[in-house]
Formats: structure tokens, sequence, C-alpha cells
């Protein structure tokens, strides 16, 4: 078998004390073996290790004997502590030597941020002779690109990403992936393409896309869920850009034949809220929104868009009769349209409660009823009431998200009569 025709494997190597003693969790690893998944590279082995040189050294030595590649995080700070870049240079025997375009990098970071570069940061300038560097667009230290011997037949690639979760991400996904792409074929290029979500369950997503989500299937669909909200992410490989961009675009419309309802829009920071920006933008209207109870995460949520037309604030309430007694006893319905024709609104979008909980509550939450309540342009009021229940952690976010499904359904026109009623 050719080297290129064989599978290619991995290892994953987290280093740093605060995973050993575990202080922190351990997320890195996790997203880097979700990504090498979708890149079809077989991840075989995660391996955590604490900030000591000599088990770096034998940690980086016994994986690059048994796979293809290996990703490392963490370890490339200026501290004493920071021991990668000394680990890989004791591993292929080869002095660490300063690279100056990488020094002004750093400097001019410092200058950035208006501070003094302090001496111990000169380190993260010096490589291991003969390595590349991993350019790091955000934070002080690049990453190492390295060839290491292997004892048998051929070579392994270690890659050393520092450990801030943010830097090494975009790291990966700028660079190594396209590197680890370029090993396993040349002329190989490859695009990724998120699709979001929101309104149904990681199960029933996974029944509906079927052998969509198969690991061989070409190109790859990855599926994550981050508080209810599912991303799918395609991962196409081909000759060019225009070869995988045609691959998605066909992927894209398979997916949206299974599962248009939920779909909300593309990429991998895209919100509901920003679609739901985008929609009024274009219709020249404008939204305001009402939450009751403990939480208001809309309103923060909705600030992040900066300086919109469509949005015109949010009012945190404790409860419905607040707003009543402000209105001297008007009824809140009442309220509501009094404040959307004094402040020129088309829409209203009124969550009815945030449950209160616990400081320390860990458990998940009884599912309680909530109302979501949406006055139209058209001046037409459609409610929905769901249960929802769940992790204190997430309970009012998520619900803050059924608010805004809400709200979308009745801007697309289709809240149909059975889910709601005037009242
Ligand atoms: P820096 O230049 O910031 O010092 P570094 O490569 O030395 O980068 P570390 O000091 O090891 O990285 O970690 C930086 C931050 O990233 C710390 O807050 C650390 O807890 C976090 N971090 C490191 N490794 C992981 C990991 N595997 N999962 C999640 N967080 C991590
Ligand atoms: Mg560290």
């Amino acid at each position: 078998m050719t080297e290129q025709a064989r599978q290619l494997t991995a290892e994953v190597i987290s280093i740093g004390d605060e995973m050993t003693s575990g202080a922190r969790l351990d997320t890195n690893a996790q997203w880097l073996a979700r990504r090498l998944g979708e890149l079809g590279i077989k991840v075989s082995f995660h391996t955590t290790v604490a900030d000591t040189l000599q088990q770096n050294v034998d940690v980086f030595r016994i994986a690059a004997e048994r796979v293809d590649i290996v990703v490392s995080t963490g370890g490339l700070g200026p501290t004493r502590d920071d021991l990668t870049r000394e680990a890989l240079s004791a591993l292929v025997d080869q002095p660490l030597q300063l690279d100056p375009e990488a020094l002004q990098h750093i400097a001019e970071m410092f200058v950035r941020r208006k501070r003094d570069m302090p001496e111990r940061n000169q380190v993260q300038a010096m490589f291991p002779m003969g390595s590349q560097q991993i350019f790091n667009p955000q934070g002080t230290a690049p990453g190492i690109d390295m060839v290491v011997p292997r004892k048998g037949t051929g070579n392994s690639r270690a890659f050393a990403l520092p450990g801030v979760p943010a830097e090494m991400k975009r790291m990966f996904d700028e660079t190594v992936a396209p590197r680890i792409l370029e090993a396993k074929g040349p002329g190989t290029a490859i695009r990724q393409h998120v699709m979001k979500f929101f309104g149904t369950g990681e199960s029933d997503m996974e029944n509906r896309l079927g052998p969509m989500i198969a690991r061989d299937r070409e190109p790859r669909v990855g599926i994550t869920v981050s508080t209810a909200t599912i991303s799918l992410r395609i991962t196409a490989t081909g000759k060019d850009a225009q070869e995988c961009q045609r691959q998605i675009e066909a992927t894209r419309a398979e997916i949206m034949e299974r599962v248009p309802e939920f779909y909300f829009g593309e990429g991998d920071h895209y919100e509901q809220y920003d679609a739901i920006n985008e929609d009024l933008i274009a219709r020249e209207q404008s939204l305001m929104v009402v939450e009751y109870g403990r939480a208001a995460p809309l309103g923060d949520w909705f600030a992040k868009l900066g300086d919109t037309p469509a949005y015109k604030g949010g009012l945190s309430l404790a409860n419905p009769q607040q707003l009543q007694d402000m209105f001297g006893g008007e009824t809140e319905q009442q309220a509501l349209k009094i404040i959307k024709q004094k402040c020129e609104l088309d829409w209203i979008l009124v969550i009815n409660s945030y449950p209160e909980l616990q400081r320390d509550a860990s458990l998940p939450q009884p599912a309680s009823e909530i109302t979501f309540t949406v006055l139209t342009a058209d001046e037409q009021v459609l409610t929905r009431t769901e249960s929802l229940g769940g992790h204190p952690d997430v309970l009012q976010p998520r619900i803050a998200k059924a608010g805004m499904a809400w709200l979308r359904t009745a801007l697309a026109g289709k809240s149909g009569k059975s889910q709601s009623h005037n009242q």
C-alpha cells in the first residue's frame, strides 16, 4: 500500500499542569479531534501531559513513532514552564534559532497593546532548526510545524499550537488543515462551510440527515450543538477551490431538502439575531424585545448587532404588572400597543418569563410553560407556548432562542392558525 492510499493517523497532545491536575478541562483536544476527523484523519490517541520537559520529549517521541500527524496545544508561552519548543528541539536534536521576522511580529503585537515587550518574550521567536512557523494572527506565540524522522519508515509531522483556544482554532483552520491536506496529496484544496439550525434536537437532526453524516461520506458533514443551536459543517476536499465549492453546493442543497424548516443561516458565528436583523433591514422595519423575569439575554444579544436601524432596544421587567403600572393600569396588550405606536415600531417580541434559577443550581430545571408573543407589523398578536426545561446553564438562552424562532416564524408568515391565536 502506498503512503497516500493509507489512511493517515493522528495523535492530539494537550500540554499543561492545569489539565493534568484537573484545574481545567481540556477542550482543545475535543475540538482538534473533530476537525481532524472532518479532514479524513483517524485520531488514534489523545495524550495529556504536565509542564515537565523530559515528559514532553517522551510524549512527542512516542506519538511520532505511532502516528503520522501529531497536533499539540499549550506550552508555547514565554514563561519558564512553557517547554514545547525546547521539547521539540530536543526531540529532533536541532538547536533553537531566533527568527528575526517572528520577533518583529511579536514586538509589533506589544506596540499595538501599548506595552513594553518583556525580554522573556524573545523565546517565542525561537524555532528548532529546519522547522516551519505557523502564523498566529491573534497572539504573540507562533506555532511550530516540524518533520520528525521515524525509526522505521517515513516521517511523522508535528504541529505545535498555543493553548489559548481562540488562537489555536484559527491557526489550525488557516494553516495546519491546508498543510495536512497538501501532505495527503498534491494539489488538494479544502473548503469548509457551516449551516446553522434551530428548533430540533441533535438526534432528530441525525435521523433526518441519515447517511449524510456517515464518516466516510465525501464531503464530510459534521454536526455540533451549542445551547440548542445546531451547526452542520461541510468539509469538502478537491483538486481546487471550485471543485470544493461545487461539492459544498450539492451537499448544501441536499441538507436543505431534508431539514429546511430549522435552517436560519450560514457561517460559524451567525446567530438567529443576525437572521432577524437582516430580514428587518430588508423590510425597513424595526423591532423591540420585552423580557419578563430574572434574565434578559435577548437584550444582550441584539446589542451585539451594534448600530442597526432594525433594533430599537429592549425592556427588561420583572413581570407584566410593572408594565401595566407604568401605563396607568392599561392591560399589558394595550400598553404594548402604545409603545409600538409611540416608538414607531413594526414588531415587538415578548418573552413572558425567564424562570428564577437557584444560584448554585446544577440539576436540570423542571419544564415550565413559556409564552412567546409577537406583535406583528400588521397588528396581529401571535402567541406560542412551549414547555421548556433543562440544565440551568443553558435554560435561559434556550428560552431566548425559542422566542427568536417564534419571531422568525411570524416574520416568515408561517405562524399558522393552529399554533397562534389573537388574544
Ligand atoms: P500563551 O502564549 O498564552 O502562554 P501557551 O501555548 O503557553 O500560550 P498555555 O499557557 O499552555 O498556552 O495556555 C494558555 C491558556 O489556554 C490558558 O488559559 C490555558 O488554561 C488554556 N488552555 C491551554 N490548553 C488548553 C486545552 N487543552 N483546553 C482548553 N484550554 C486550554
Ligand atoms: Mg502553559
